[in-house]
């Protein structure tokens, strides 16, 4: 081997070895995205998860040693004070459906694995609805220490509600916080503009996620904006080839 070849390799494995640095310490971290669940084999929404699906999910998530993050630590890892397991994952919720309640939490419980809610606040006075009544969030609070629930708005998920000025939002915020206390955001429909992304600086919230596809639909980098962070749409029509690619997939 000539000196030329040598240091031509040396090269190679110093670089390749700088990346292998860099990608464990700023890996990319898959925040999954869910809302509601059933029993019914043909689930008729994409958004509603059948149950055994999401087991299936689950055990491999387990079986594979997955992480299942708090919101915390994802938070500190995005500070810079905390670094986290290779296979790290954040299991998330939307809109607080029963079925969270009835058919999700039983297993993330069997599997010893953590799970956020982002719960509309406006909900909790809702009768006979499908989603979790204040009570229900009680329970939730005794039973599954593994589970915790933020902030998907107290009554911006509605069309356009979040193009309201930043007194209006405040406002919002300040009615979902007696409901639920929590500095974790949800977008309402994964949408945000710079007036929502200056409240949630000014009352201090940590993190803030979007949705996909229409915003992001990647898994979330180190570099990302804390008020952007982007989360993997998990649906029914997802065969686990599918979900198990996404997870090992740098993006
Ligand atoms: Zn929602």
């Amino acid at each position: 081997m000539n000196k030329k070849t040598v240091i031509i390799i040396i090269i190679i494995v110093a670089l390749i070895s700088l990346f292998l640095i860099f990608y464990l310490r700023y890996k990319p971290i898959a925040v999954l995205g869910y809302h509601s669940f059933t029993m019914e084999k043909d689930s008729k929404d994409n958004l509603t998860i059948n149950i055994d699906k999401f087991e299936e999910q689950l055990k491999y998530l387990k079986e594979h040693n997955y992480h299942t993050l708090t919101l915390n630590q994802l938070y500190e890892y995005k500070q810079g004070k905390r670094k986290l397991p290779l296979k790290s994952v954040l299991i998330t919720m939307d809109d607080g459906y029963q079925s969270n309640y009835d058919l999700a939490f039983p297993l993330l419980k069997k599997y010893n694995m953590n799970a956020v809610v982002f719960y509309i606040g406006e909900n909790v006075k809702k009768e006979n609805s499908p989603y979790m009544t204040i009570d229900t969030i009680k329970k939730v609070k005794e039973e599954y220490k593994n589970i915790e629930i933020a902030s998907h708005s107290y009554d911006l998920h509605k069309e356009g509600a979040i193009k309201q000025d930043k007194v209006a939002i405040k406002e919002d915020f300040k009615k979902m916080e007696e409901v639920i206390n929590s500095k974790f955001f949800a977008y309402p429909y994964g949408a945000y503009n710079d007036n929502i992304i200056d409240v949630l600086k000014e009352e201090d919230y940590k993190l803030a996620f979007t949705f996909g596809p229409s915003t992001k639909h990647r898994k979330m980098y180190f570099f990302d904006n804390n008020y952007e962070i982007p989360r993997l749409n998990i649906s029914n029509d997802m065969p686990l080839w599918k979900f198990i690619l996404r997870l090992k997939l740098p993006f």
